[in-house]
């Protein structure tokens, strides 16, 4: 997906000591839109709050939306760079396409990956023949230094492992839990679990304590050390826990991620992860002039313009 705000850092850092006593928990309310078709679209990351959560450096969930023929979701070919674009598909189903000449449907359950590397441009496309319904979680993770020069690569897992456990099915997207391990392609330690209850339950999951994490709501309503959480919002847990107690609601989806924190400062700024406004700067001629990031010759909408870099101060931001 592409990102609609162009600022370049609507959200400043807030000072929140880690005390070794007590495991932080932040609630984190995304910031809703609307996209062109009428699909709700809730950010938690990065937010006023917190930037990023290990490598994970924005956080939409999408949807859900029932769509008649002709109205579905058309996101026209732009660039990424110096991230990885992860999509989890919850219902329906989309295109991708992308620079390499790449072309693969996401249905329900699959996850689709792609390294932008030094620099790739995608669309994401539903089928405009048919009325349908879609709701998707769309994460970017940040590349460190070492591999974000890469050469672009795309993935599509049709299929992820699944635990079942205290009542809840959990996939394991990204990394491991419970010695079950995600075929997920990444650069640095990081998790994602998918956590879905049909009646009320409870678990303790065991965590990693060198790993911050954050819990988002998707549907129904978790809590977390008595405090409830509903869709729209994250509770950030910080980290230095061993484990965790979640209550979940029957019918509740809820979605963990986590990671060691990121230990390079990112500047983000709309589909570009850099290190300085010159590289921001470069990228956006780039894509202007027609360089570095490819044609995407098979999608049906139109690229994307890049917003406007004028009046806009790009600041690095460090791991909050
Ligand atoms: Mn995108």
């Amino acid at each position: 997906m592409t990102n609609p705000d162009s600022r370049p850092d609507a959200s400043q850092a807030s000072d929140c000591p880690a005390r070794p006593d007590r495991p932080v928990l932040e609630r984190i309310s995304a910031r809703v839109s609307t996209l062109g078709q009428g699909m709700t679209i809730r950010r938690v990351l990065p937010s006023r709050q917190r930037r990023m959560i290990g490598a994970w450096c924005f956080f939409d969930h999408a949807g859900p939306l029932a769509y008649e023929a002709g109205h579905g979701i058309a996101v026209g070919p732009h660039p990424h760079t110096g991230l990885q674009t992860f999509s989890w598909m919850i219902e329906g189903r989309m295109r991708h396409t992308d620079s390499l000449g790449n072309e693969a449907w996401i249905e329900p359950g699959q996850v689709n990956l792609m390294s932008a590397g030094h620099g790739i441009a995608h669309a994401e496309e539903s089928d405009p023949d048919r009325p349908g319904r879609v709701q998707l979680a769309q994460l970017w993770i940040a590349l460190p230094d070492e591999v974000r020069d890469d050469e672009p690569f795309f993935i599509n897992y049709p299929e992820l492992p699944v635990i079942e456990h205290d009542g809840f099915v959990m996939t394991v997207l990204v990394g491991d839990h419970d010695k079950v391990t995600s075929p997920v392609e990444v650069f640095t330690p990081l998790v994602a679990l998918d956590l879905v209850a049909d009646s009320e339950s409870r678990t303790s999951m065991v965590l990693e304590p060198k790993f911050e994490y954050g819990l988002m709501v998707l549907e129904g309503r978790a809590t977390v050390q008595d405090e409830s959480f509903e869709p729209g919002e994250l509770a950030y847990l910080g980290q230095n826990r061993s484990a965790i107690e979640v209550q979940a609601d029957a019918g509740s989806r809820l979605l963990l991620i986590g990671g060691e924190p990121f230990a390079e400062d990112i500047l983000l700024w709309w589909n570009f992860v850099a290190r300085t406004p010159d590289e921001i700067e470069q990228a956006v001629r780039d894509w202007q002039d027609g360089r570095r990031f490819g044609n995407v010759d098979a999608a049906r909408t139109p690229p994307l313009n890049v917003p406007s870099l004028d009046g806009v101060r790009l600041k690095a931001h460090g791991k909050r």
